[in-house]
């Protein structure tokens, strides 16, 4: 675990140490609620703590990982532990009332009591009372831990019970890892990433053949608009009006376009650099290496100007012909 709590740490430096200083201080609380996005460590974290509180021998605010409650908590098997998943769409009243007349029975070992309510946003109203008075009156040394990706859908009253710990978003090289992971390419996962750092939106992006098709049409652009403006135009009318209709996609298809520019000037000053399309970096490289800093500023300026043209409503083809004229204008002495 050792390795793991580093890795817990490097995910969520203030939650850890937040947890951690709980546990020194001798604080733990009757409630918490772990707020934050899908693949930020939650559970990982609510098991760390557990253990944490449970652990026979912990050092240096981390559990052994060896001792008898240790072991049993890694496998499900300690008795004072009590985890709830949502039975459908909705945690119903008969599970919470179910959950609370376990962590009453005196079939409990002695010391604290830790239940985990997983997807707590889905209590509906007459299981968020329930669980409510419960939380109001706790008997014994018990601990509430919920989780949620959503924090503004719990009720009020429950939030006021409990401890707010708010979890970051993922780092970029962390989603890029949990993207991969999930077996989505490097490419695709690092373009996606620069877009959403919410591992779902992400996920959901990567597979969404709309805009893979985004991806390769604002390529495409940059690939044709240095070598002919004419040709250019013929993929903008062609391609990328047909394309993008909504003033959303235009809109991002614009930030993919921005994003293409930037890994350029981010290339020409390092070739090293991580890049938001590194399937095209041989491609970046060529492009880098026959322009100059003040040429591709003017270019993201004119990206930047074509946004802000988009939401006075200018005329798309209009604001797309003048971006094409401006994008060419960098290359017109190649
Ligand atoms: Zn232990």
């Amino acid at each position: 675990m050792a390795e793991n709590v580093e890795e817990l740490k490097v995910l969520q430096p203030v939650v850890m140490k937040q947890l951690q200083t709980i546990f020194e201080k001798n604080r733990t609380g009757h409630a918490y609620i772990f707020d934050g996005e899908k693949g930020t460590g939650k559970k990982e974290i609510a098991m760390f703590f557990i253990k944490l509180l449970l652990c026979l021998n912990p050092s240096k605010n981390v559990p052994c990982e060896t001792c008898r409650n240790c072991k049993r908590i890694e496998t499900g098997n300690h008795p004072n532990i009590k985890q709830l998943e949502p039975d459908g769409q909705f945690i119903k009243i008969d599970q919470i009332r179910e959950l609370i007349s376990g962590m009453t029975k005196t079939s409990m070992e002695a010391g604290r009591k830790i239940y985990v309510l997983h997807h707590a946003d889905r209590m509906n109203t007459s299981s968020a009372n329930t669980l409510l008075k419960f939380l109001e009156e706790p008997e014994g040394n018990v601990t509430a831990i919920l989780l949620t990706e959503s924090y503004q859908s719990i009720l009020p009253t429950i939030q006021s019970r409990c401890q707010h710990i708010k979890f970051a978003s993922i780092p970029r090289d962390i989603l890029l890892k949990q993207l991969q992971e999930q077996g989505i390419t490097f490419s695709m996962a690092s373009t996606v990433s620069m877009l959403t750092n919410n591992l779902d939106t992400a996920i959901s992006l990567a597979h969404d053949e709309q805009f893979a098709h985004a991806r390769k049409t604002v390529l495409k652009l940059v690939e044709t608009v240095r070598k002919n403006v004419h040709e250019a135009l013929f993929v903008v009318y062609e391609d990328w009006l047909l394309s993008f209709k909504e003033k959303e996609e235009i809109e991002r298809a614009l930030d993919l376009l921005l994003f293409a520019y930037r890994d350029i000037v981010a290339v020409k000053a390092n070739p090293q650099s991580s890049c938001t399309y590194p399937d095209m970096l041989q491609s970046w490289k060529e492009i880098a290496l026959h322009t100059t800093y003040d040429r591709l500023s003017d270019q993201l300026q004119a990206i930047l100007h074509a946004r802000q043209n988009l939401q006075r409503n200018m005329n798309r083809s209009l604001l797309m012909e003048q971006l094409m004229l401006n994008l060419q204008e960098g290359y017109t002495f190649v």
